[in-house]
C-alpha cells in the first residue's frame, strides 16, 4: 500500500512513472539488461536521454535559443557553478534574497566575484513571508546577471510573476517550482532545478539555459565546471546519471500523457485552492504566516496554536496514511508539498482530515 505522500522533495512520483521503471527493471526493451546497465554512449541509453530532452522541450516549449543540460551536484552544485562561469573577476552579480536557498547561493557566489544584495524580504526574526515588489529592487545595470529563487521551499513563497530585470541576464534557482505550469523560458539566461521535486528522483539536475548565455562562460575553469562543455557534448562529457535521467524521461512522458502542463497547472491550482480555502476558513486556528500574494503553489506552509498541536496533526496524518508533513527544522509548523505528484484527491483527503482535526482539537 502506497502512502499519501507530502514530502518535500526528495518526494512522490507518479505511479505510472515507476510502474513503467519496475516493467523495466530487468530487461530494458529486450536488451537483456536494464537501462542502468548500458552504456552511457549505446544507442539504447542515447535513446531515452534524447527523449527526455526532447519531451522537456516540447512540455515547456523551450525556443531553439536555449539547451537543457543535465548536471549533477544538485542545485547546490548550480550556486557554485553559475558564478564560476560568469561572475568574472571584477565584476558584481545581483542576488534577490527569499529565503534560506537564495542566501546560500549568495554565499557561493562570494568565492568568486562580488555579489550585491539588490532586495531582501527577511524579517528580523530571520524568516522569510513573502517575495519582493517589482518597486523594491535595486538593480545594477551593469551586474554580470540576477540570481533568484522562484519558489522558497521552506517558506512556502513564490514568485507568481517575475521580476523585470532590464538587460541583466536572469538566473533562477527552479528546484521546487520547475514545471508546475507553462512558462515562457525564452527571457530567462539560466534556470536549473534539482530533479527530486518534480520532476524524477535525486541525482540529477536539469538546466536550461540561453546559448549565447552559455558561450559567455568562461574557459579558464576545470572543464568539468564548464556549461559550454557539457552543451558542445549534450550533457554527455563525463557519465550523466543515467537511471535518474531515465526516471525523469519516465516522468515527463506520463506529464504529456495526461495532457501536459495546461492539465498539471490546473491540478495545481486546484490542490492550491482547497488547501490555502482550508486554512482561511479556520484562520483562528490554523495560521498561514504567509502574505496572500507571495503564497506558494508547491509548498503550503501553515502552524497550529501550539507545537504540541504541531506534533500531533503530524502523527495523527500518519495513522491516516499521509506522510511527510513536519515544517522545516527552520521554521517549524506544517509544510505540505503538493508537487506535480499528489493527486486533487490526495489534498482533499488531507483537507477533509484538517476539517476533523480542528473538530476535535479546536
Ligand atoms: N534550491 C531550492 C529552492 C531547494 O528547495 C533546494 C533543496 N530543497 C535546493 C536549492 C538545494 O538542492 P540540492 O539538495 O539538490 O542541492
Amino acid at each position: 500500500m502506497r502512502v499519501i505522500n507530502f514530502n518535500p522533495g526528495p518526494a512522490g512520483l507518479p505511479l505510472p512513472a515507476l510502474e513503467r521503471a519496475r516493467d523495466e527493471l530487468l530487461d530494458f526493451e529486450h536488451s537483456g539488461m536494464s537501462v542502468m546497465e548500458h552504456s552511457h554512449r549505446g544507442r539504447e541509453y542515447e535513446a531515452v536521454h534524447n527523449e527526455a530532452i526532447a519531451l522537456l522541450t516540447e512540455l515547456l516549449g523551450i525556443p531553439t535559443s536555449h539547451q537543457v543540460l543535465f548536471l549533477t551536484g544538485g542545485a547546490s552544485q548550480q550556486f557554485a557553478q553559475v558564478p564560476m562561469n560568469f561572475l568574472t573577476p571584477g565584476t558584481s552579480a545581483d542576488y534577490l534574497m527569499t529565503g534560506v536557498w537564495s542566501e546560500k547561493a549568495f554565499e557561493e557566489a562570494k568565492y568568486y566575484g562580488t555579489p550585491r544584495v539588490a532586495v531582501t524580504t527577511v524579517q528580523p526574526d530571520k524568516h522569510y513571508t513573502r517575495v519582493p515588489h517589482q518597486d523594491e529592487l535595486r538593480l545594477d545595470a551593469k551586474a554580470a546577471y540576477v540570481h533568484m529563487t522562484s519558489n522558497n521551499t521552506i517558506y512556502g513563497t513564490q514568485w507568481h510573476t517575475f521580476p523585470d530585470v532590464g538587460a541583466v541576464p536572469l538566473v533562477v534557482d527552479m528546484s521546487s517550482d520547475f514545471l508546475w505550469r507553462k512558462q515562457d523560458v525564452g527571457g530567462i539566461a539560466l534556470l536549473y532545478a534539482g530533479a527530486q521535486k518534480n520532476l524524477g528522483p535525486s541525482g540529477v539536475t536539469v538546466v536550461v539555459a540561453a546559448r549565447d548565455f552559455i558561450a559567455r562562460g568562461r574557459k579558464d575553469i576545470p572543464k568539468v565546471f564548464r556549461y559550454g562543455i557539457h552543451a558542445e557534448n549534450n550533457s554527455l562529457y563525463n557519465t550523466p546519471p543515467t537511471l535518474a535521467i531515465y526516471l525523469v524521461r519516465n516522468v515527463l512522458a506520463w506529464m504529456k500523457s495526461v495532457g501536459g502542463l495546461a492539465q498539471i497547472e490546473a491540478w495545481n491550482r486546484q490542490k492550491a485552492a482547497l488547501l490555502y480555502g482550508a486554512l482561511d476558513q479556520h484562520a483562528g486556528f490554523y495560521r498561514a504566516p504567509v502574505e496572500r500574494a507571495s503564497r506558494s503553489v508547491m509548498n503550503v506552509v501553515f502552524h497550529l496554536p501550539t507545537e504540541a498541536l504541531d506534533a500531533a496533526f503530524v502523527a495523527e496524518a500518519r495513522t491516516q496514511g499521509m506522510v511527510g508533513l513536519k515544517g522545516h527544522r527552520t521554521s517549524g509548523g506544517i509544510r505540505v508539498s503538493t508537487y506535480n505528484a499528489v493527486t486533487v484527491e490526495n489534498v482533499q483527503a488531507l483537507t477533509s482530515f484538517m476539517e476533523h482535526f480542528v473538530k476535535t482539537h479546536g
